[in-house]
């Protein structure tokens, strides 16, 4: 088969980046960008003054500001990220139309196809980084290589700012010195297993045989044998993320019981979560609609600037958006609905918190079932919920279900 030309291009510490540009007195200083120091959740971006101190993505703000206190703490502007975003990706569409937004700042060019147009491909990467650049006014990192695991690993080389292209015959020599925890079938768990067999970079994979990261990692030990020796047939896909991902019900009879309306949220917020694990997509808007007695129909959305595919996270930001809309409402409700939009594909940092590993498997072992027995089998559910509404019996978090909920 013949050589892809794969380039990855990623804008450094994105979020960060815009707010500095927009606000040049925070340059130079520690920026956090996700929340302010006193609030729950998670730092989405921090640049790398305040990366000196040992913040990064995913980290709770709370210990963010514990270790860079004199750090400018920033909620963020999901609007004007993804203005960025959208003039990042109008000059990438000039090359070619091979192109994968795998998320607000990060996307892969297959410039295979269009090969013959550039007279010289190095040339032309060059020329697509420093446009960005001008474009944005922010700086760009972009790697080069035969698919996209190499690409993406080059770009996190070339971080900062920089450029790295894996040439051909130099893709052992590029990888062998990576640590493993660079390739991203490498989880916690996984690490800390090959470090006790001593294998510390990527190089000193290649000496466990395939059978053994089988019998170590099951499947995910197949999927790690390929990508230690830089294997990686995915394709560069521009198709196939959908606009947006909705779920709504119109009752048979009007409603007001809150609870009752809730519920029915929680179970719309399931099945769309179900619709993103199956899309691998993860979205940036979450939108709350309902239409009441009267016709009149109203919607309330709240953007994310790290974006979301767990039901649990889905229905809380659902609920919220819900009870806003519906409080003190005289009519009742003839449909309820709710929409994910601003899709991506990529993993978002915040992923790294503790509990996510477990829960996404939690996730994939529901579809599971699901799968088996039927969407109804398994109804997930938020701490006294349905329980007083249809009967269901609790196990461990889960309720199974005895009665239906559609009629
Ligand atoms: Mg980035």
């Amino acid at each position: 088969m013949k050589r892809r030309c794969i380039v990855h291009i990623d804008i450094d510490a994105f979020f960060a980046a815009v707010e500095e540009l927009l606000n040049p007195s925070l340059k130079g200083k520690p920026v956090i960008v996700g929340g302010l120091p006193h609030e729950r959740g998670v730092a989405s971006t921090a640049n790398y003054e305040a990366r000196k101190y040992g913040v990064h993505s995913g980290m709770p703000l709370a210990k963010a500001y514990r270790l860079c206190p004199q750090g400018v703490f920033v909620r963020g502007n999901y609007q004007v990220y993804s203005a960025f975003s959208k003039k990042m990706f109008s000059v990438l569409a000039q090359y070619t139309p091979d192109l994968e937004e795998a998320s607000l700042d990060e996307a892969y060019l297959d410039l295979t196809r269009c090969r013959t147009l550039y007279s010289s491909l190095p040339h032309t990467v060059q020329e697509i980084k420093n446009r960005v650049e001008k474009q944005l006014g922010i700086r760009v990192s972009v790697g080069v290589g035969p698919n996209k695991l190499l690409a993406k690993l080059a770009t996190n080389k070339a971080k900062p700012g920089g450029l790295v292209d894996v040439q051909p015959g130099r893709e052992e020599e590029f990888l062998k010195d990576l640590s493993i925890e660079t390739l991203p079938g490498i989880g916690p768990k996984a690490q800390v297993i090959l470090r006790m067999l001593n294998i510390h970079k990527i190089g000193d994979l290649w000496g466990l045989p395939r059978t053994t990261l089988r019998s170590l990692f099951g499947l995910n030990g197949e999927e790690l044998f390929l990508q230690s020796r830089g294997i990686d047939s995915r394709p560069v896909s521009m198709a196939s993320i959908p606009k947006s991902i909705s779920r709504e019900t119109t009752f048979p009879e009007d409603l007001w019981d809150r609870r009752l309306l809730l519920a029915h949220m929680a179970y719309l917020c399931d099945r769309l979560a179900l619709s993103l694990r199956k899309g691998r997509l993860f979205a940036h808007i979450i939108e709350v609609k309902v239409r009441y007695s009267d016709f009149k129909t109203e919607v309330r959305r709240r953007l994310l600037i790290m974006p979301r595919q767990d039901m649990g996270e889905i229905f809380k930001i659902a609920q919220e958006l819900f009870l806003q809309l519906y409080s003190g409402s005289r009519l009742s409700l003839r449909l309820v609905g709710v929409k994910a939009s601003d899709l991506v594909r990529t993993r978002p940092l915040s992923l790294f918190e503790p509990y996510s590993e477990r829960r996404e498997r939690l996730g994939a072992a529901v579809d599971q079932v699901r799968e088996k027995y039927g969407f109804g089998s398994l109804l997930t559910v938020r701490e006294g919920m349905l329980e007083n509404l249809y009967g269901f019996e609790k196990q461990r978090g889960f309720v199974l279900k005895t009665a239906s909920l559609t009629k």
